[in-house]
């Protein structure tokens, strides 16, 4: 499913993060930037060890990265230059700002394309996997957020969801079509 929200491309796509050819791709990454299991270790097998050597300085530079930040590394092997790892919330239930925070993640990484004058961004569903958000929620937050931001904001040409199975693309296009019908 496609969008245009007003300059840029949105779209929602079924399938593998690691083999996007945006300028970058998102990595839902933990707070060690260490990399993990789910989409953070398939992004770190498949770009390679510079990944977390960038990764490794970053922290040594500035601790851990608290949830709702992001930051941007080279994409090393990968056909994406960049690599922006963000952090999402765990899911508690919802009344411990998981909203805000997710809301927050998105938004950072976008600023950071922008900010490198990146023109193509793929992120996969933030938080859904081992954080626990539910789907549902967690797409609505995604989705209304990307939005926003592409309504004040042009520079950026395309923004894809890149979702790993169909019932997560479902759940993103079932919501897209109610926001943006
Ligand atoms: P989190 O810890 O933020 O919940 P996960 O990696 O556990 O992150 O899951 C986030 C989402 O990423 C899930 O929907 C999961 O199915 C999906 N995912 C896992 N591997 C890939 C991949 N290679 N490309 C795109 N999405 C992926």
């Amino acid at each position: 499913m496609e969008k245009m929200i007003n300059k840029t491309r949105l779209s929602l796509i079924q399938g593998d993060i690691t083999r996007q050819e945006t300028d970058a791709i998102v990595n839902a990454a933990n707070s060690s930037l260490m990399g993990g299991g789910g989409v953070d270790g398939a992004i770190h097998r498949a770009g390679g060890p510079a990944i977390l050597e960038n990764c490794k300085k970053i922290v040594a530079q500035r601790g851990p990265l608290p949830a709702g930040q992001a930051v941007i590394t080279t994409g090393g092997n990968l056909k994406a230059r960049h690599v922006i790892h963000t952090v999402g919330p765990i899911w508690h239930g919802g009344k411990r700002g998981e909203p805000e925070t997710l809301a927050g993640a998105y938004r950072e990484c976008l600023k950071l394309a922008v900010e490198n004058s990146l023109k193509s961004l793929s992120f996969p569903s933030i938080s859904t996997g081992a954080y626990g958000y539910p789907l549902d929620q967690a797409a609505r937050t995604a989705l209304g957020t990307v939005i926003d931001f592409l309504k004040e904001d042009t520079s950026l040409e395309e923004v894809h969801f890149v979702l790993f199975n169909s019932q997560v693309l479902d759940a993103y296009s079932n919501v897209l079509e109610e926001l943006q019908p």
